[in-house]
């Protein structure tokens, strides 16, 4: 048995696999060996998914598990966990359970006491953070916005106080009026990115303030699958590098300490004796 295939020897496991959200190429080793050797496989669309597996030679059955059906299908699964057969969990693309059904089945599996397993891969959030160049360090993962009401607005005056990025999924069909309800809710500066068709042809990113990136868009109608990412509201504080190469321009090196120092921590929005500590590490 290969080491990557050491997971599948127990029997009785739910594999949740991650597959392409659009290029063929982004289907793992893993996740092609999974779905070969689980009995069953449940998928959010069999006709979907069909041509994922035909184009991979698996000849694995599958039934369909769809937001619907969900309960009933973990009754049926659960039956084939305790006769010992293994299943996978597919989504149409990505990672399943993320803005796709999975969330009631996974909770059911495991109370009934079985292993539920991740085989990780594609997801379209994940994929536009990583590439956006806006701050990762903490980040909060909204999905769709609400349509229209309440939670429409209650959701955008959070994202107008939020202090780190927020990454959306949206419809072409709507991206433009998001776009322009979150200008004119005191946004229109704010960094933001449009991530559109990640990892195929068109695969494009929009970057800048939600005003100009809005701006391209009433210009450009969008098409395609679209994740938005939108940047903190509170910049964060400089590094201690880029305050130091703040500090070591041409311009700066000509005036004299103190002033120096000063300069830097206006510029940078921080405190002058930051600054003047870096100054004075930097002489030493
Ligand atoms: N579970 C999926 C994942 O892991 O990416 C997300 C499923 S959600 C129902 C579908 C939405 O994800 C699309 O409407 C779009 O907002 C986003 N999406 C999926 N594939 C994408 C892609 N290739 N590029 C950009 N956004 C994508």
């Amino acid at each position: 048995m290969k080491a990557e295939d050491k997971h599948l020897k127990e029997e009785g496991q739910l594999f949740i696999v991650a597959t392409p959200i659009g290029n063929l190429g982004d289907m793992t080793y893993r996740a092609v060996r999974t779905l070969q050797k689980v009995d069953l496989i449940a998928a959010e669309d069999t006709r979907v998914s069909s041509k994922l597996l035909s184009h991979y030679a698996i000849s694995t059955p599958m039934l369909a598990c769809h937001e619907h059906n969900e309960t009933s299908v973990a009754k049926k699964i659960i039956e084939h966990l305790q006769a010992g057969r293994s299943v996978a969990l597919i989504s149409d693309a990505g990672t399943p359970l993320i803005n796709d059904p999975g969330y009631r089945l996974v909770r059911e599996i495991r109370k009934a006491g079985f292993s539920v397993v991740p085989v990780p891969g594609a997801c379209s959030p994940v994929a536009a953070l990583s590439a956006c160049g806006l701050p990762t360090d903490q980040f909060t993962y909204v999905g769709f916005l609400p349509r229209g009401g309440r939670a429409r607005g209650e959701l955008i005056s959070e994202l107008e106080a939020a202090a780190h990025t927020h990454v959306l999924l949206e419809s072409p069909r709507r991206l433009v009026k998001t776009l322009e309800d979150l200008c004119s809710s005191n946004m229109s500066g704010r960094e933001a990115c449009v991530a559109r068709e990640l990892t195929k042809l068109h695969e494009t990113f929009v970057c800048g303030t939600l005003a100009e990136v809005a701006l391209h868009f009433q210009e450009h109608a969008p098409r395609g699958e679209i994740v938005l990412l939108i940047g903190p509201a509170i910049e964060r504080e400089a590094t201690d590098d880029e305050l130091i190469t703040a500090l070591s321009t041409p311009e700066m090196l000509a005036l004299p300490p103190s002033k120096r120092a000063g300069s830097v921590a206006k510029a940078c929005n921080v405190s002058k004796s930051r600054v003047y500590s870096l100054f004075l590490e930097m002489e030493r």
